[in-house]
């Protein structure tokens, strides 16, 4: 029986959900290929960073959960740095992997401008793992620091965050929320903490619905968060950071959640992107001129009917990989390939511990039963992954 060759390169939110749709026909060979060796659970960082859940819970061990599938799955942890589209090879800095079919599932990173002098040697990137550890850590010890204090000195913490969007309000919130807690908490007299949140549009949450951008503005007031619009940091500092405004302000640390960029792979790829980078995939998510390759999720840009830009989630990175595991079994059959008609199918905006705000489906929430319907998602998406992994783990160890 001659097996579909199937290559997934990136264990994303995009390529996981493809590889759970491919593995199911046994005629699919499928070869996943990351750089890691595990699945980060970005969407979580907010709680990782608060201490809510600790690293073993924002990640999924890659070998184990491949080998919970019908031993038609394999992975390989290996950074990718070219492919050869003309001879379906796929390169790497130890191995050459020979595809019928590719899935390009890289994802972004975070884009530290070279223009912006000292923000790559001094602040926290929070997309890597490795780079929200050391954030998380620093975070700690400088409550900690603040403890130790009380009594003789109280400076207060002063943190910054470069960034009004989605990833940078959910964790000035989150940190707020966790620091009134952590020194509420046994009564510690030396509690001031500054969050400032720097942002270049003239309102937080760009791109999102009108009353859940009000409705956070508020919430983040309550936590005594301060929003600077229309404003871009310029230049950091060990202790500053300066703005384009011209002001100078002091803080302990900054967090950069002002950008993305598509990462080395499709820099260096000699394929169709637009002019911030993105692979632009044709209307089935094929990467225009090359024959059996796909490209999914935040490496990737979609567009609606109406030609405006699909935003970048999990949520939407899932629904292409569906799509893109039936255009490829579609491929195999000798059937039409399906258009794409993603959209996205709700936002949810966590806002400190026990506190969320969303709109799914048209209908508005917020508080408490908003937080519950996202701890719901996640942990709903975590379950599934750890079901896999445990089938993968029982294989392994009673082997
Ligand atoms: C703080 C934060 C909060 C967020 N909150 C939400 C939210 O609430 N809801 C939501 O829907 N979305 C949210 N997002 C966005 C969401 O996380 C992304 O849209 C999603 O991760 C995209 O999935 P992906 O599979 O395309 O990429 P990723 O999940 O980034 O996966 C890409 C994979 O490719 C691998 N890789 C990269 N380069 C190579 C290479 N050269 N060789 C081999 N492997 C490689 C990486 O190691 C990684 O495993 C949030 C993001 C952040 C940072």
């Amino acid at each position: 029986m001659s097996k579909n060759k199937i290559i997934v390169i990136g264990g994303g939110y995009a390529g996981l959900r493809t590889i759970e749709k491919l593995a199911k026909n046994p005629k699919n060979e499928i070869t996943l290929l990351d750089k890691n060796p595990y699945h980060f659970m970005q969407t979580e960082v907010y709680d990782l960073i608060a201490s809510e859940e600790d690293f073993a819970q924002v990640t999924v061990d890659l070998y184990t959960f491949c080998t919970g599938f019908n031993d038609n799955v394999s992975f390989y942890k290996q950074d990718v740095t070219s492919i050869d589209f003309s001879n379906k090879k796929v390169i790497t800095s130890i191995n050459r992997f020979k595809y019928d079919y590719l899935v390009l599932a890289v994802g972004s990173r975070t884009k530290f401008m070279s223009n912006v002098i000292g923000l790559r040697e001094h602040a926290y990137g929070i997309k890597a793992l490795h780079r929200a550890m050391y954030f998380k850590q620093k975070f700690e010890m400088s409550l900690f620091r603040r403890v130790d204090e009380s009594g003789t000195s109280c400076h207060a913490l002063n943190i910054i965050i470069a960034g009004g969007g989605l990833s940078g309000v959910e964790i000035a919130a989150q940190m707020a929320s966790f620091s009134l807690e952590f020194y509420s908490h046994n009564h510690f007299i030396c509690r001031k903490l500054n969050i400032v949140i720097i942002n270049s549009g003239d309102h937080i949450l760009k791109g999102i619905d009108e009353k859940l951008v009000q409705k956070s503005n508020k919430r983040l007031k309550d936590l005594e968060i301060v929003i600077k619009n229309n404003r871009k940091v310029v230049e950091v500092t060990k202790n500053s950071v300066k703005l384009s405004c011209g002001e100078v302000m002091h803080m302990d640390f900054i967090i950069f959640a002002g950008g993305v960029e598509p990462n080395h792979l499709i820099y260096d790829l000699n394929i169709e992107k637009n002019e911030r980078g993105y692979v632009v995939s044709n209307k089935y998510l094929e990467i225009p001129n090359q024959k059996n390759a796909f490209v999914i999720g935040d490496c990737t840009s979609i567009y609606n009917e109406a030609n405006e830009a699909i935003a970048p989630t999990a949520d939407t990175a899932e629904q292409m990989a569906e799509l893109c595991a039936k255009n490829i079994n579609n491929l195999i059959n000798n059937k039409p390939l399906e258009v794409h008609k993603i959209k996205s199918r709700g936002v949810l905006i966590a806002l400190g511990r026990s506190y969320a705000v969303s709109k799914i489906f048209n209908m508005y929430f917020s508080g408490y039963i908003a937080y519950i319907m996202k701890k719901a998602v996640e942990r709903l998406y975590a379950k599934k992954l750890d079901n896999r992994s445990r089938i993968g783990s029982n294989k392994i160890f009673n082997n």
